[in-house]
């Protein structure tokens, strides 16, 4: 397959430990012009596809939340991760009558804030 998208800089590396740095290393930023639903970046196994460019210098918040999902991912499979996912949020947009609070309750999503707030902690403290 053809090379596709950008591997992680090593500033990157360096600065998103949200996941391990081996599989860090195998992650491919696409940028696209957007992404379904107005969201800012959406990842699929190892594919980040962001909707906004972001210098490559460690720096972006929206990188370190997308790298969650990237080891969610791998933890899960990406059919289950999907499946998982959408069970989640459907019965909670039926329920709520509002996407972005069913879309803010998916479990993923909780964990993938929560992760990204230790990492900005983190930084803050280098
Ligand atoms: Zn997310």
């Amino acid at each position: 397959m053809a090379r596709f998208g950008r591997e992680l800089s090593e500033s990157e590396l360096d600065s998103y430990d949200v996941i391990d740095r081996s599989l860090a290393r195998t992650v491919r930023i696409v940028n696209v012009p957007f992404v379904p639903g107005g969201y800012a970046g959406i990842t699929f196994g190892r594919f980040v596809y962001l909707a906004k460019p972001i210098p490559p210098d460690g720096t972006s918040t929206l990188l370190a939340h997308e790298l969650v999902h990237v080891g969610q991912y791998q933890q899960t499979g990406i059919p289950r991760y999907i499946y998982r996912y959408l069970k989640s949020f459907f019965p909670d947009l039926v329920r709520m009558k509002n996407w972005n609070q069913a879309y803010r309750a998916i479990p993923y999503e909780v964990e993938a804030r929560q992760e990204t707030g230790k990492w900005q902690r983190r930084r803050v403290g280098r």
